[in-house]
């Protein structure tokens, strides 16, 4: 099994990293081409209107989306979300592949981020950690969408069959859960 992660910025060796603790082989995703020789592919956190822009540039999101569309499992963090929702409030949307709506930065600035802990049955039995960096939250979730977390009464974690996304950053905790559990929906 070999896993992506959509590199063109943002956080990538940190899920990078984390894939491979897993015993996974993991890769830097740069061309469409590569598409074909991928499991499952990680969008990471970083700057989601920067990673747009350089899909289109690349030619990789027409590509993208009808893989994930066919069924290729993907897990977008944070900006990552933000490209997979169908509908972003103040903006167009990107791949448009879950029917969840978002709001940007949701929480405030860069000062705002934080830190929290929730039992996300699905995911552990333990508590794990969640860190929010400008993140965004959902506001509306489409009625096969399952929601996997809600903090501070928003949902910030979700799941419709091959697609994942979460608010927050587990590849910047200690925590291998998260990722765990995308492997488990290959
Ligand atoms: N605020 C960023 C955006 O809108 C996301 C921040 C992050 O990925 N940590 O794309």
């Amino acid at each position: 099994m070999k896993i992506g992660v959509l590199s063109f910025q943002g956080g990538v060796k940190e899920h990078m990293d984390h894939i491979k603790s897993l015993g996974t082989d993991a890769v830097e995703i740069k061309d469409c081409r590569q598409l074909d020789e991928i499991d499952g592919i990680i969008l990471p956190g970083g700057e989601s209107t920067t990673m747009g822009k350089l899909l289109e540039i690349t030619k990789m999101m027409q590509p993208l989306r009808e893989k994930i569309l066919n069924g290729l499992p993907v897990w977008g963090t944070c900006a990552g979300m933000i490209l997979l929702a169908n509908s972003i409030e103040d903006s167009k949307s990107y791949l448009s592949v879950i029917d969840i709506s978002v709001r940007r930065n949701a929480y405030g600035s860069q000062i705002d981020s934080f830190r929290d802990y929730a039992l996300i049955p699905e995911v552990s039995d333990f508590k794990i950690p969640l860190v929010f960096i400008r993140a965004p939250f959902i506001t509306h979730l489409g009625d096969n969408v399952k929601r996997l977390c809600t903090i501070r009464e928003n949902v910030v974690a979700a799941r419709h069959d091959n697609v994942l996304v979460t608010s927050f950053h587990p590849e910047l905790t200690e925590d291998l859960k998260f990722h765990e559990y995308f492997l488990s929906m290959i």
